[in-house]
C-alpha cells in the first residue's frame, strides 16, 4: 500500500484535558442573568446543571481535565480516525489535499456522544436522578439516552415535532436505549401548552423543545438539563476533536492551511476548530476557518450579534450571540440538527473577531456534494456534515482553478444511515431548497430583548 489514507491514534494517544478557547480569547462577552441583567454566576446555573459543569461553563482555564471514567467510555470509539481522502481528491481532480476526522464510529454515530458522556457523569456523581433535553433530528437525544443507559440516569427528550413525524428510527434509537421521547410542542409544561394555543398545528423548533426541557428541570430538583450544543461546556467537551487531529496532522507531517465544520449550535465546528485556533492565538500557524451554515437557517450570515434567549419562552440566561431571534422558526430543512435560531457565543466571537469566516450553503448542492464524497470515500454523510463536505469541495475546486496545493480539513460530524429517507427525496427530485420568511424573520428580531446590544 503506497498511499496511506488512515491517520489513527493508539487508546493511549487520547486528550488527558479538554481544551477551552475562552482562555486565549482576549475579553469572551459573559452570559447575564434574565431577570437583573448582571453576568451569571456559579449559583444561577445551579438549578439546571451541576456545578462541576457550571463552572466549566464559565471557566476560563485553559485546560480542564478528562475525568478517568469518561475517557474510559471514550475509548470504545476514539481516538477517531482521520482520512486522507485520496479518492475524492481524484474525483475532482484538484492539487487541494482533503481530510475529514470522522465521528460516525461512535455508538450514536455522531459527535454528540463525547458530551453526552461528560454531562451524564457529572450529573451522577451529583445524585442526579434524570436529565431532560431537547433534540431536532435526534442525534442529541439518542446520545443523552445512551450516556444516560451508561450511567443509569432517565433521560427524557422533547423532540421537535416535525422531526419527530420525520424521523421515527431515531425515536426507536433513544427508546432502545430507555429514553422517553415527547413530540414538541406538549401538553405536558406550561411553554408548550401556551406555544399550542397560538397555533394548534406549529411544527416545533428547537427553541420551544428547550423552554420545555428547562422548564421541567426548573421545576424538579432531581432532574437537570442536558444541553447537546452551544454552551461553552458542549464546546469544551468537543475539544478532543480538534487535539486528537492536530496529533494525526502530526503523524501525516502535514499541517490544515483551511479547517471546515458545520454549524448548528457549532459544537462539533468548535470542537474541530478551536484547538487550531488556540495554536494560532498563541502564536502558531494561521488557520482559514469556514463555518458552514444552512441557507434556511442563516445564523451568522444574516442574524445580528446581540444577546439573546437560547429558547423560545425566554427561560434560559442571555447569551451574547450570531441570533436570528428566538421567536424566528426557520423552514423545516432535512439537516434538523442546524435548525437552530443562535450559535455558540463562543463561535460567535471568533466571527466578530475574524478568526473564523461563515458560508451559507442550501440543501440541494449539500446533498450533491454529499453523494459525490459517498460515492468516492464510502461512507454517506449525515445531511448536517453534508454542508461541510459541499464548502470542502468548493474550496478544492477553487485550488484547481488556480493551480495552488492547500491542506484542507473538514469535521465528518456523523453518518446518514438514520436520514435516508433525506436522501430518497433528493434521488427522486423532491428535494427543494426553501427560502426564509424575511418578514418573519424581521419582526423576530425587533423582539430582541432590550439589552440585546450591551
Ligand atoms: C447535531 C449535529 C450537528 C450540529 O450540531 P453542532 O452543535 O453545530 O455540531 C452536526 N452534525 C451532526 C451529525 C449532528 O448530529
Amino acid at each position: 500500500m503506497a498511499e496511506q489514507v488512515k491517520y489513527q491514534l493508539s487508546e493511549s494517544e487520547l486528550p488527558e484535558t479538554w481544551y477551552n478557547l475562552a482562555a486565549d480569547l482576549t475579553d469572551p462577552s459573559p452570559m447575564l442573568h434574565p431577570g437583573t441583567g448582571r453576568p451569571i454566576e456559579v449559583a444561577d446555573l445551579l438549578p439546571i446543571m451541576p456545578v462541576e459543569l457550571a463552572r466549566q461553563e464559565l471557566s476560563r482555564e485553559r485546560e480542564i481535565e478528562i475525568p478517568e471514567p469518561v475517557r474510559q467510555l471514550y475509548a470504545q470509539w476514539r481516538p477517531s480516525p482521520l482520512f486522507r481522502a485520496r479518492r475524492l481528491e481524484r474525483a475532482l481532480d484538484t492539487p487541494a489535499r482533503i481530510y475529514y476526522k470522522y465521528e460516525g464510529g461512535s455508538p450514536a454515530g455522531s459527535h454528540k456522544p463525547n458530551t453526552a458522556i461528560a454531562q451524564a457523569y457529572y450529573n451522577k456523581e451529583a445524585g442526579i436522578e434524570k436529565l431532560a433535553t431537547e433534540t431536532g433530528a435526534g442525534q442529541w437525544g439518542s446520545s443523552l439516552a445512551l450516556a444516560g443507559a451508561l450511567f443509569e440516569i432517565d433521560v427524557q427528550v422533547y423532540m421537535v415535532k416535525v422531526s419527530y413525524h420525520q424521523k421515527p428510527y431515531r425515536k426507536l434509537l433513544m427508546e432502545t436505549y430507555g429514553a422517553r421521547c415527547t413530540p414538541s410542542p406538549s401538553k405536558e409544561t406550561e411553554a408548550g401548552r401556551a406555544v399550542l394555543a397560538a397555533d394548534p398545528d406549529c411544527p416545533g423548533s428547537l427553541g420551544i423543545a428547550t423552554s420545555e426541557a428547562v422548564e421541567i428541570a426548573v421545576n424538579d430538583p432531581a432532574t437537570n438539563y442536558a444541553g447537546g450544543s452551544v454552551l461553552n461546556h458542549v464546546l469544551l467537551h468537543q475539544s478532543v476533536l480538534g487535539q486528537e487531529a492536530i496529533s494525526q496532522f502530526a503523524l501525516a507531517d502535514d499541517y490544515p492551511d483551511i479547517v471546515i465544520g458545520c454549524t448548528g449550535g457549532g459544537s462539533n465546528f468548535g470542537g474541530l476548530a478551536f484547538p487550531f485556533l488556540g495554536a494560532q492565538l498563541r502564536g502558531g500557524r494561521r488557520v482559514r476557518v469556514i463555518a458552514a451554515e444552512p441557507a434556511a437557517c442563516p445564523t451568522m450570515t444574516q442574524g445580528r450579534l446581540g444577546y439573546d434567549f437560547g429558547d423560545t419562552a425566554g427561560l434560559t440566561p442571555l447569551l451574547k450571540m450570531h441570533t436570528l431571534g428566538h421567536s424566528f422558526v426557520p423552514p423545516s430543512l432535512h439537516a434538523g440538527g442546524l435548525r437552530y435560531h443562535g450559535m455558540a457565543p463562543l463561535v460567535s466571537e471568533a466571527l466578530a473577531a475574524n478568526l473564523v469566516e461563515a458560508a451559507a450553503v442550501a440543501q440541494t448542492k449539500c446533498f450533491e456534494s454529499g453523494i459525490r464524497f459517498a460515492r468516492a470515500e464510502g461512507i454517506i454523510p449525515a445531511p448536517e456534515s453534508t454542508h461541510a463536505i459541499e464548502v470542502a469541495i468548493r474550496e478544492a475546486l477553487r485550488c484547481k482553478e488556480n493551480g495552488v496545493g492547500e491542506t484542507i480539513l473538514f469535521g465528518l460530524s456523523g453518518h446518514g444511515h438514520f436520514d435516508l429517507g433525506a436522501y430518497e427525496r433528493y434521488l427522486s427530485g423532491q428535494m427543494r431548497d426553501d427560502a426564509i420568511d424575511q418578514e418573519a424573520l424581521n419582526a423576530a428580531l425587533a423582539e430582541l430583548p432590550a439589552f440585546a446590544d450591551a
